[in-house]
């Protein structure tokens, strides 16, 4: 689990490997975010294209 939260980068995504764990917060510097859709329209349209699973959890 890391530590190093940015504070600029709110996440909830707690499965996430580069969730903060113990703080709503991204670890990582910088993040891509995309969309699935030709057209998006909502937030659910939205991806972090930084995601990356953590099986440890
Ligand atoms: S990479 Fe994306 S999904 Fe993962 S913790 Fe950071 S902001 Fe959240």
């Amino acid at each position: 689990m890391m530590n190093n939260a940015n504070r600029s980068i709110g996440c909830t995504v707690t499965q996430c490997e580069y969730h903060c764990g113990n703080e709503n917060y991204c670890t990582l510097d910088k993040i891509n975010v995309g969309t699935h859709e030709q057209n998006p329209t909502n937030v659910q349209c939205t991806d972090c294209e930084s995601f990356k699973a953590n099986n440890c959890k």
